[in-house]
């Protein structure tokens, strides 16, 4: 039976958190001069935004809860994902004691956040089918396991990883977190639940996404992370009190007006992301192109490293995944406009015929 109070570090449970002006009083009517802000107004002509945002983003939360199928208290928002990556290690692993699971070839996040909480990280290979290597991930978790890291669709491979295999990991990891990231989720098929479904069944799953690709705020740094009502509780605990700033909450809460738009830019996205595919099938310097569920293509490549450079001298940026164990000749592709991908492709056809 997974408890979250024993795989929580003890001192978090007794933890008290800081107690910001605007959670004492939360009216909005009135003379503010409980914060020290500065009344006068602010030195940009671009607004006002001298008052500090609301701590627990509720407008936000209000109208994202219907969309994702959850309610508010089950949605944590973070300064990109990279907070709750970080806020869910700091919360559960012992520095020098616990360990997480991390999954490569996967998102370098967790093994850096791992790292700088001092925390060990291990590493259990996908196969090469770049699924999970199930007798493998069940033996490396053991009781000083805390966080076990799923990316589907995994980034850099672009696959989903097979849910029935998650569920296995959620079903044995009973003194451990399955954080499932799905920050490429809308790019993936429609037969693809998101794991957010499956929250009420299993209580020790993390689910996280972003406002960063399909919504197309990257900029505006702001992930959302799904999980119990008492998990979410941890995490707005132990967070910053003022993690998400005003302009990101007003901006975030527009774009939740234009889900068409995002419906929209994510089927242009797939159209162009086919189109690529078969552009790059059809050099004859490309070995394979894998199948994608998000917004980028892994491609292998006879020479990467000579292609990649190649690239950069034409003023195409690629990611070179070539030294990535199990990518060994591979570049992570973005899709871009339609007159970007076309760039892409005329540059590695004049490369091809050395050009
Ligand atoms: C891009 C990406 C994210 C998003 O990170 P943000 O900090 O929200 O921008 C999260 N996880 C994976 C696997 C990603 O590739």
């Amino acid at each position: 039976m997974f408890s979250l109070a024993s795989i929580l570090r003890p001192h978090i449970l007794s933890l008290t958190p800081y107690s910001s002006a605007r959670d004492e009083y939360t009216g909005t009517e009135g003379v503010f001069l409980d914060a020290n802000e500065n009344a006068l107004g602010s030195t940009t002509s671009a607004g006002r935004y001298n008052r500090y945002p609301d701590p627990h983003q509720t407008a936000i939360k209000t109208q994202l809860a219907p969309i994702k199928g959850v309610t508010k208290e089950q949605i944590f928002l973070g300064n990109g994902s990279d907070e709750p990556i970080d806020l869910l290690i700091r919360a559960t692993c012992r520095p020098g004691q616990d360990n997480i699971v991390i999954l490569p070839p996967t998102y370098g996040m967790y093994e850096v956040s791992g790292n700088l909480n001092d925390v060990e990280v291990r590493k259990v290979p996908l196969t090469a089918e770049y699924q999970l290597n199930l007798p493998a991930v069940l033996s490396a978790i053991d009781t000083y396991t805390k966080v076990v890291w799923i990316c589907s669709p995994n980034n850099p491979t672009g696959n989903l990883i097979d849910p029935a295999d998650i569920r296995q990991v959620l079903a044995a990891a009973q003194s451990a977190l399955v954080v499932v990231d799905e920050a490429y989720i809308d790019f993936a098929g429609p037969d693809y639940a998101s794991w957010t479904t499956q929250l009420a069944q299993y209580p020790n799953l993390v689910v996280l996404q972003t406002f960063s690709k399909a919504w197309g705020l990257a900029a505006l740094r702001l992930g959302m992370c799904f999980a119990s009502v008492d998990i979410i509780r941890v995490l707005n605990l132990i967070k910053p009190p003022y993690n998400i700033s005003a302009p990101t909450q007003a901006l975030a809460l527009d774009a939740l007006d234009h889900v068409a738009e995002k419906k929209q830019m994510v089927a242009d996205t797939l159209a162009e992301r086919s189109r690529l595919a078969e552009g790059l099938r059809r050099l004859p310097t490309v070995q394979q192109v894998f199948p994608s569920d998000a917004n980028f293509l892994l491609v292998r490549f006879d020479d990467a490293n000579d292609i990649f450079n190649q690239l950069i001298d034409s003023q195409v940026i690629v990611r070179n995944r070539s030294a990535v164990t199990r990518c060994e000749g591979c570049l992570r592709i973005s899709v871009g406009t339609p007159a970007e991908n076309d760039r892409l492709l005329a540059v590695l056809e004049s490369i091809a015929v050395g050009a």
